[in-house]
């Protein structure tokens, strides 16, 4: 055997022991909730696909007339011939979503996370990280080679304790965080954060991921407002809303704008036809928080903040076992565990979405009390 698959059976044997070994299963899609799986029809609580936007009939038609009349394929770098006429129309749409001067659209976003954090600070800047923050804004945070402090998760004071021990000693800082978390379902504390960034000359930048479409964000002296348009708008890409100095610096500047290719027509399309869906339907975008605001109230589970309701069992094993069981009664609910969560807090992660059925969730909140939680 060669070294090299040596060592991939090597790890991946140690992965396998320590019961965090994850493999592809292929899904098919059905719709915004139903997927097929093994032969099986589950209803997912795994999909960020929030609103069911992704298999929206005007969506996909967008994507469809985008193929027809640019291609498949963007063909380049945004900076070289990539930047289709659809792209101006959908940073314009972002920024008066997100109220800034700018938008700038990224390949994914983790591109853009990894793109923006190393544009903005280097060596000798101050990075402050919340300790539960995205790993792409970790991804980031390293490619910066700022000094990167962590503070406790959504811990105003701490992060004001550091500042106050570590500003002085660095030319620029920036705060980051999640604004909806992604595998607690929380939210950060944005306003306070804003204050505090503001007193010590610190920049701010939230990732709003999970939240636009679904979660609206106090982004009142937000700096920098990231997101993705692959979870509630059902399409692919990241995107920056910020000020138009911010916006021409990350177009000259961020590496993973300059060197990746753009995005395909079509799913610029379908992010725009997305926020015209949102725009014209005001009240869809309040439905996945009150369908997981109904779970949480059957099962006395503190009331959700966001769609994303996290069920922590602790133990790799237990969550894997917890999430068969649900398999079997025709849920999927994928088992979260390290290093996407910290050790020790193993979970069953659930995602709401606007098109689940009020029995269906009563159905899963009385299999979850029996099978799994044992009340
Ligand atoms: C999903 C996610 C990302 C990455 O976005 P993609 O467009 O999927 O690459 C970034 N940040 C957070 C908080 C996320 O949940």
């Amino acid at each position: 055997m060669s070294s090299l698959d040596a060592y991939a059976n090597a790890k991946l044997a140690q992965i396998e022991a320590a019961k965090r070994r994850r493999v592809l299963a292929q899904t098919a899609r059905e719709d915004g909730v139903w997927v097929s799986r093994g032969g099986r029809r589950l209803l997912s609580f795994s999909c960020n696909d929030y609103l069911s936007l992704a298999q929206h009939a005007a969506v996909k038609a967008a994507a469809i007339a985008a193929i027809d009349r640019y291609g498949a394929g963007a063909g380049a770098s945004r900076l070289v011939t990539g930047n289709h006429p659809l792209y101006a129309e959908l940073e314009t749409r972002l920024a008066r979503l997100k109220g800034t001067e700018g938008a700038c659209v990224f390949g994914s976003g983790y591109l853009a996370n990894t793109g923006i954090v190393p544009a903005l600070v280097g060596e000798g800047d101050l990075l402050l990280v919340d300790e539960l923050a995205h790993s792409c804004l970790w991804a980031g945070a390293r490619l910066s080679r700022a000094d990167v402090v962590t503070f406790r998760h959504n811990d105003v004071a701490h992060a004001a304790a550091i500042l106050s021990a570590e500003r002085g000693r660095h030319g620029r800082a920036l705060i980051v965080t999640d604004h909806v978390f992604s595998m607690d379902g929380d939210v950060a504390p944005l306003a306070e954060l804003a204050v505090l960034a503001r007193a010590n000359d610190t920049w701010l930048m939230s990732d709003d991921a999970h939240g636009i479409g679904v979660v609206a964000a106090d982004a009142h002296g937000v700096d920098l407002q990231m997101g993705t348009l692959s979870k509630a708008l059902g399409s692919y890409g990241g995107y920056l809303c910020a000020s138009r100095a911010v916006i021409d610096l990350m177009e000259t500047r961020a590496r993973t704008l300059i060197y990746s290719t753009a995005l395909p027509p079509a799913s610029v399309a379908a992010a725009i036809a997305a926020l015209d869906v949102l725009a014209a339907d005001p009240g869809l975008g309040r439905k996945p928080l009150e369908k997981a605001q109904r779970f949480t109230r059957l099962l006395n589970l503190p009331l959700a903040q966001s769609p994303i309701v996290p069920i922590v069992l602790g133990d790799e094993g237990a969550t894997l076992e917890a999430s068969a069981r649900l398999e079997a009664e025709g849920f999927l609910v994928t088992a979260i565990r390290p290093p996407t969560v910290p050790a020790g807090t193993a979970r069953l992660r659930l995602a709401f979405a606007a098109a689940h059925l009020d029995e269906e969730i009563e159905r899963l909140a009385r299999v979850m009390r029996k099978n799994i939680l044992q009340i």
